[in-house]
């Protein structure tokens, strides 16, 4: 075993997809797999939401959008990431749905368009709050001038308009419900330029498990489809969400030490009594958070093991206690239906799981994807 394991269960994300499509009934589902589908593996998610039901992928970055392309993926493509000088030309021959926050961004479609002789198709990001990508409300107008004048040319039809939240994961936070009424003022002024949308959309995870009633044509969930939910469920059953990815290590050495020994660098944590030593073989250099130690928790055996002091660049340690049956060889799950949950992980280290997820992925064993 290499010093991390990372493992994802690709079956799971089809379910998860195929709960998220029962949520958002009246919905398509654009399934969200930027960052290498949240360290999940882009291709093999996208292939897996597509299975489960997702009529739409969306990426971040153009560069994705056409690696699903180069792996045979045919279905609809939304990418909303880029500077001026993005693959406008590759992405519009591979017949990928652009993002447009700007007039600039909308002419440039259109004069590429034009040369290639084919219509775009555009979808208008509004910031209807989040403070982050989307044209502002009061610009929107000019843009859609840019965007109408394009259309009636037939180099760009505008076949979207969307935004995204800011607080979504905090439902009956006043901001949801006023972005929502931003958004729909923005739908309105589209709808007097007679702009025939096909999708509207605004609904990430958390809005799709918590607000059906801003699902509008289109919701687009990232992390719930990799089964971490973004909310606690009032249910406590997590939506019947599978989680995707676990990750492993293992015990390379078991050692009897008395009392009051130190352990790792710095001593941070002392033995409180004669006790066994697991090391396991993974460290910071391997994704392991520094900061977990003494904090994070992993499981051998099926028992639960805080970590000991400090992370090092390649190792930690485990108490395992005065009496164990762990024995160099041994499994150990950092993440996983045996284990820990990446959200227990956020918790301990004080960040959130979509960190933890593309933290570990980043080590993903690419061979095995
Ligand atoms: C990341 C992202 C999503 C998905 O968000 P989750 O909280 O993971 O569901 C949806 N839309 C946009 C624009 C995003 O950047």
């Amino acid at each position: 075993m290499s010093a991390l394991e990372v493992m994802v269960d690709y079956a799971a994300i089809t379910r998860n997809v195929e709960v998220l499509r029962g949520r958002a009934s009246a919905a398509d589902v654009m399934a969200v797999v930027k960052a290498d589908a949240y360290g999940h593996g882009l291709v093999e998610s996208g292939r897996a939401a597509r299975s489960g039901g997702a009529a739409w992928l969306g990426v971040a970055q153009p560069s994705e959008a056409l690696a699903l392309r180069a792996s045979g993926d045919t279905g609809r493509i939304l990418t909303w990431l880029y500077g001026p000088d993005f693959p406008v030309r590759e992405l519009i021959i591979a017949d990928v749905d652009l993002s447009a926050s700007s007039p600039e961004v909308v002419g440039a479609i259109a004069a590429t368009a034009r040369d290639l002789g084919v219509a775009a198709r555009v979808h208008v990001c509004v910031d209807t709050g989040l403070g982050r990508e989307g044209v502002p409300l009061r610009e929107l107008e000019s843009l859609l001038d840019v965007a109408s004048a394009a259309q009636a040319e037939g180099l760009i039809t505008v076949v979207g308009m969307w935004s995204h939240l800011a607080w979504a994961d905090a439902p009956g936070h006043p901001t949801i419900d006023d972005q929502a009424t931003n958004f729909r003022t923005a739908l309105a002024i589209a709808q007097e330029r007679s702009l025939d949308l096909e999708v509207r959309h605004l609904a990430n995870s958390a809005c799709t498990l918590t607000r059906p009633d801003l699902h509008f044509d289109l919701v687009r969930p990232g992390i719930a489809i990799y089964g971490l939910p973004p909310v606690p469920d009032p249910d406590g059953r997590d939506f019947g969400l599978t989680r995707a990815m676990s990750v492993r290590s293992e015990v390379i050495l078991v050692k009897d030490v008395p009392a009051g020994h130190g352990v790792s660098y710095g001593h941070d944590y002392v033995t409180p009594y004669p006790t066994s030593l697991g090391l396991v073989s993974a460290g910071y250099a391997d994704g392991v958070f520094r900061s977990a130690g003494n904090r994070a928790e992993v499981s051998i055996r099926g028992r639960r093991y805080r970590i000991a002091g400090r992370v090092c660049m390649d190792q930690f340690v485990v108490d395992l206690g005065p009496v164990t049956e762990v024995r160099a060889g041994d499994t150990v799950t950092l993440i996983g239906p045996d284990g820990p949950t990446a959200t227990e992980w956020a918790r301990a280290i004080e960040t959130i799981d979509y960190e933890v997820v593309c933290r570990f992925g980043a080590l993903r064993d690419k061979e095995r994807a």
